[in-house]
């Protein structure tokens, strides 16, 4: 029997299934030995994605470069362990507390469940992608990819993307999941703290396959239509399942996601209602300003068709009135945008209402220059 049993819930915050800090932590270790201060370029890094680690594999992979020269031959699990310690090092004491939390989280389920559908855990393309969405990544060009995409309303794209097996697949696996949570009294974290109903797919092993769905076909499309907010350059995801049912307590106002941009696929089932309704973006300032008549747009889900949008595009989601829907969510983030964020006043290039005020400033602008031309005519003749 596996021993899973927990005393009490990990309290999550910030709406994103982790853990906050405990502070009995042990002191984290400070390596004796300094990183290279230049990458070594002619190393060949080893793969950590048959790992389960609190970083994502390719942080390793990078960092590895930069490891002392005496260390390159040690085992890959001493390497690891010293790059952990280095990662958790620079991160600031609750975030470091907080991923060594849940790092353990997450070893103490994958150590315990067993996969039903062992082939939705590495990526498979062709079996995962209908074939017009395969053309258009594998073409590559902004004109491939438009033509797959609508955008019925500005920065709503939906395209047909993930085959019917796929998502019975991934439905079985995620009912696989909530019975072996129910057999075990497993004290699981939900996906954040709007959605009772649901399951974080990166805590039961799938992060690997996610992050090769973010890195090789949400950031090409992202990289054409989502620039302005670091679409080119997301770097970590955090993804999830939702349900949605009949009379199922849901929120149905709007909220904006913590993502760069989000990609929400449908997987099924059976279901009327719960459309996907959007009240334009907006930055944190104006996150509660009303909408222009053009933001508004609701969209009816279908069954492995996704939508993507910008996080900070406001939505909800209406009552479902029969049956029974389950979506898969993938919140992609910018390290790069996020930073550069921190130190930026004007969000026009995105922000509905910031744009809106910004062209009142230029028309109030043009309107003052102008009548002053006029009185300085006025003035010339007299
Ligand atoms: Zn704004």
């Amino acid at each position: 029997m596996s021993g899973d049993r927990r005393e009490s819930p990990p309290v999550t915050a910030g709406g994103n299934g982790v853990v906050l800090q405990d502070k009995k932590t042990a002191p984290v270790m400070v390596p004796s030995q300094r990183l290279r201060l230049h990458p070594n370029k002619d190393h060949m890094p080893e793969s950590y994605e048959d790992l389960q680690l609190d970083f994502s594999p390719s942080v390793f992979r990078s960092l590895e470069k930069y490891l002392p020269p005496n260390m390159l031959s040690d085992s890959r699990e001493e390497k690891v362990k010293f790059m952990r310690d280095i990662l958790l090092k620079y991160l600031p004491h609750g975030e470091r507390t907080r991923a060594q939390k849940h790092g353990e989280y997450r070893q103490k389920i994958i150590s315990h469940y067993k996969p039903l559908k062992r082939e939705l855990y590495s990526m498979h393309p062709v079996t995962f992608f209908v074939p017009s969405f395969m053309k258009a990544i594998n073409d590559n060009t902004e004109e491939s990819l438009r033509s797959i995409i609508s955008e019925p309303s500005p920065g709503v794209l939906t395209f047909e993307m993930l085959q019917p097996r796929f998502c019975e697949l991934l439905v079985a696996e995620v009912e696989n999941f909530e019975a072996w949570v129910n057999d075990t009294k497993f004290r699981v974290m939900r996906p954040n703290t709007m959605n009772k109903y649901g399951a974080v797919l990166d805590d039961f092993g799938l992060e690997t396959m996610l992050d090769k769905l973010m890195d090789g076909f949400i950031r090409p499309i992202s990289k054409v239509f989502f620039r302005e907010v670091g679409g080119a350059t997301l770097d970590s995801h955090h993804g999830f399942v939702v349900e949605y049912g009949k009379d199922w307590d849901v929120d149905l106002g709007f909220h904006v996601d913590d993502s760069e941009v989000t990609l929400n696929v449908c997987l099924g089932k059976q279901f009327s209602g719960g459309e996907l309704f959007f009240r334009g973006t907006r930055c944190d300032k104006h996150v509660n300003t009303g909408s222009q008549p053009e933001e508004i747009f609701d969209y009816s889900h279908v069954p492995g068709g996704a939508v993507l949008h910008l996080g900070r595009h406001r939505h909800g989601v209406r009552a479902t009135t029969s049956g029974h829907r389950i979506n898969l969510l993938l919140w992609c983030r910018s390290s790069v945008f996020r930073e550069i964020r921190k130190y930026q006043k004007d969000f026009s290039s995105w922000c509905g209402e910031c744009a809106r005020e910004k062209k009142g400033r230029q028309r109030a602008f043009i309107a003052a220059t102008k009548s002053e031309l006029l009185r300085q005519d006025g003035e010339s003749v007299a």
